[in-house]
């Protein structure tokens, strides 16, 4: 199935029906990525995962964060201090939950990543609390 492309959204946007996404995804990236989920801490394929490479959107395979930019925040969740591109996320405020947080979404596919924080480690001070869910890893050669 290719991906649709809305014209009003830009060349590089991602856009499919919510019965695409389904097919493609697992019940869990689906829940997560598309339905703003939240894996249970310590329980995803990445929390804990040290292997050197780039971490994508689990949706439209955009590069996302790099494993350079990864570290252990103790949260149970992937933790990056920045995405690897400035336009590869997209940050909204979050008011869901009775908190007021910063949502990050892929910049591509608009899928729901995760929250970032202002309690990071230097240089940035940010951590970019991620469902693994929402991501697959592609290992450097
Ligand atoms: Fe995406």
């Amino acid at each position: 199935m290719s991906d649709q492309q809305n014209p009003s959204e830009g060349a590089n946007k991602v856009s499919k029906t919510d019965a695409q996404w389904q097919e493609q995804l697992t019940e869990e990236q689906y829940a997560v990525s598309r339905c703003s989920g939240t894996e249970r801490a310590f329980t995803g394929k990445y929390w804990n995962h040290k292997e050197v490479g780039i971490y994508t959107c689990v949706c439209c395979g955009q590069p996302l964060f790099s494993s350079t930019s990864k570290y252990d925040s103790g949260s149970g969740w992937p933790s990056y201090w920045e995405p690897v591109a400035k336009e590869a996320v997209i940050e909204h405020q979050d008011h869901s939950h009775g908190m007021v947080r910063t949502e990050v979404v892929c910049g591509r596919c608009d899928a729901h990543l995760g929250h970032v924080f202002p309690d990071g480690p230097p240089p940035t001070g940010l951590r970019y609390c991620i469902n693994s869910a929402s991501l697959a890893f592609t290992k450097d050669d």
